[in-house]
């Protein structure tokens, strides 16, 4: 089967196992997969894959703030489609999708229901019988557990295949010696996670509003994603007429540890393709920052950044010709009520 073949260690096999071992073992039941365009590479990359070797995939464009709609599925889905994998939450702008009214249409129509929830497990309710979620993925050091262990969720009665030959460990669904101290490591983090996870979540995200306050107050800057829906400890930005890994750079020096999107992509001079998605131009995708909180954060770190950032934004905008141009024509992305 070529499907094996993009096998890799690591957590994202968690996805790969989900959309190769659906491709290959339902492969009479149909050939089409459903996602979106703001997937995790994970995802993209392995359907990108999967639509050279036979599979078609159909993938949903989101909102301005990063939403698909359980309506955008149910029209999408088509007698072939054997699969819809959404995840659960958007890893650069923050945004949580409709999961239960997604994992209801597709119970209705038969579909298999997949959710990459790497970003919302531990922080999040989820109920993945009440949300009609068939197969789900996570990984530990989202919530404090260690790096490089994850796991996959599989509703009993879906027999996905062992991808990995050479043994018969997992009950025959990943052969290799289990990473214990991973596994035992990132148990202890998630009950650690869920059992603190209401007060976690109020704390954070009050952090998450005061810093997005803080920083709206910037001329010219934007967030991204959702304001309501969006996870407890995201805040994304951009600034126009910025650009964001100089932005980093300066921030690094005052020891704040930011990213301008995907920390997966951070090696990639590419906008970010969920910036993109929600419809920003280019130009604003580049002054893109994320900033990632958890409950070990505090009030002076979140002023801290807040009282960083100015100076740093004007230092760079005073160096950009483009700042200098939008100034010139007024051409501005954002419309500032400032
Ligand atoms: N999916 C999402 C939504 C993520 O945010 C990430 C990591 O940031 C991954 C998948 C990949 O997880 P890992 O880095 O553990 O392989």
């Amino acid at each position: 089967e070529p499907y094996r073949r993009q096998r890799q260690m690591c957590i994202r096999d968690s996805d790969n196992t989900v959309l190769l071992g659906v491709a290959e073992r339902y492969k009479s039941k149909g050939n089409h997969i459903i996602t979106t365009n703001i997937e995790h590479h994970a995802i993209l990359h392995t359907c990108e894959y999967l639509e050279k070797h036979g599979c078609e995939v159909t993938y949903l464009p989101v909102d301005e703030n990063g939403m698909v709609t359980a309506e955008q599925v149910k029209n999408a889905i088509r007698d072939n489609t054997v699969l819809v994998s959404v995840m659960f939450a958007n890893n650069e702008v923050g945004t949580i999708m409709p999961i239960a009214e997604i994992g209801k249409v597709c119970k209705e129509k038969g579909v298999f229901f997949h959710t990459d929830a790497v970003q919302a497990v531990g922080h999040l309710p989820i109920d993945v019988k009440a949300q009609n979620i068939d197969m789900l993925s996570m990984s530990g050091h989202k919530f404090h557990g260690p790096k490089g262990i994850g796991a996959l969720y599989i509703r009993k009665g879906i027999n996905l295949p062992n991808l990995i030959e050479g043994g018969a460990q997992e009950r025959n669904r990943r052969a290799g010696t289990e990473n214990i101290p991973g596994i035992v490591g990132m148990a202890a983090a998630l009950t650690e996670a869920v059992n603190n996870m209401e007060e976690n979540t109020k704390k954070v995200a009050a952090l998450r509003d005061r810093l997005i306050e803080k920083i709206l107050k910037i001329p010219h800057s934007r967030l991204n994603g959702s304001r309501e829906n969006r996870l407890p400890g995201n805040v994304s930005v951009c600034f126009e007429g910025v650009e964001g890994e100089s932005m980093l750079l300066y921030l690094d020096m005052q020891g704040v540890c930011a990213s301008s999107g995907s920390a997966c992509t951070s090696g990639s001079l590419d906008p970010s393709h969920v910036l993109l998605a929600i419809g920003l131009p280019h130009e604003v995708a580049h002054g893109s920052l994320r900033l990632s909180l958890c409950e070990y954060n505090t009030e002076e770190e979140v002023d801290f950044i807040a009282e960083a950032l100015p100076p740093i934004i004007e230092r760079l905008r005073s160096m950009s010709p483009l700042w200098e141009r939008l100034c010139r024509e007024n051409s501005f992305f954002t419309h500032d009520k400032h």
